[in-house]
């Protein structure tokens, strides 16, 4: 490593308000010369920071490593998410996006270091175009895999093997289905306590970079949507992903109960 970046990255860290104050310390133990480029590399940082960093992928996002044995990705299909939970090797995929979304999840397990193979399960949280569309090309790649959603979107939803009816009290791998009404009859959510994590799916929305609820233009139901938000509240999780917005990933739970509160 080169024994500059070492000071670069001290005078990144301490931002601009004390950026001279550092400069003025490292000129009293280094030479001219190299107090100069340390100034003129640290004003630099930003753009270099860029250049050395793997582009963010806009097609999916990792999770932290899990400690738990169960890790999730997020597929983001652009204006609705996908999700893939992971453990021991075996996938649950949460929600399909629109049509043709298909290949954007296989990229999100491959990513993972799986294939279709791998999939044991896909959970729609709700009938919605946007999240049931990829479902039948889901079904067909993911041979193995058996589906589920809650019963009251059962009928509106279509899928080349008929789903299982999901409902609380009900596991799914290591999912909790919790259901939350209102969106739509059958809505439900999905819990990962071992991933301390609620896919939400519609029940919730996220907005700048905070919680809000069920879509009013969208949910014709939104009693039973806002009573769905308390019931989310009673549960505990520190991340939150919606089908739409992006991910809460720390005190989600007291957001959603702060929400709950204000409706
Ligand atoms: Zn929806």
């Amino acid at each position: 490593m080169h024994p500059g970046i070492s000071r670069r990255g001290f005078l990144y860290d301490l931002g601009r308000g004390t950026l001279a104050l550092a400069v003025l310390g490292l000129s009293a133990c280094a030479d001219p010369d190299e107090s100069l480029d340390t100034v003129s590399s640290a004003t630099s940082i930003p753009g270099e920071s860029n250049s050395t960093t793997t582009a963010p992928d806009t097609t999916t996002t990792t999770a932290p490593p899990a400690t738990s044995g169960v890790a999730w990705q997020r597929v983001n299909l652009g204006f609705v998410s996908a999700y893939i939970v992971v453990r021991g090797g075996e996938a649950a995929i949460v929600d399909t996006g629109v049509e043709n979304s298909e290949p954007d999840i296989e990229a999100g397990l491959i990513s993972l270091g799986l294939d279709w193979g791998a999939v044991g399960h896909v959970i729609l949280t709700h009938r919605h175009g946007d999240h049931q569309g990829s479902l039948p090309a889901v079904m067909a790649a993911a041979v193995d895999a058996t589906g589920y959603a809650g019963a009251g979107d059962l009928a509106a939803i279509t899928s080349p093997r008929s789903l299982v009816s999901v409902g609380d009290g009900d596991h799914v791998f290591d999912l909790e289905i919790i259901e939350t009404p209102g969106h739509t009859p059958g809505h439900i959510s999905v819990l990962s306590a071992d991933a301390s994590l609620l896919i939400a799916g519609d029940a919730l929305n996220g907005a700048n970079g905070g919680v809000i609820g069920a879509n009013p233009q969208f949910s014709p139901d939104m009693d039973s949507a806002n009573r769905s938000v308390k019931k989310l509240a009673g549960y505990r999780f520190d991340t939150v992903v919606f089908g739409h917005g992006e991910p809460v990933v720390a005190n989600a739970a007291t957001l959603v109960a702060e929400l709950a509160a204000s409706i």
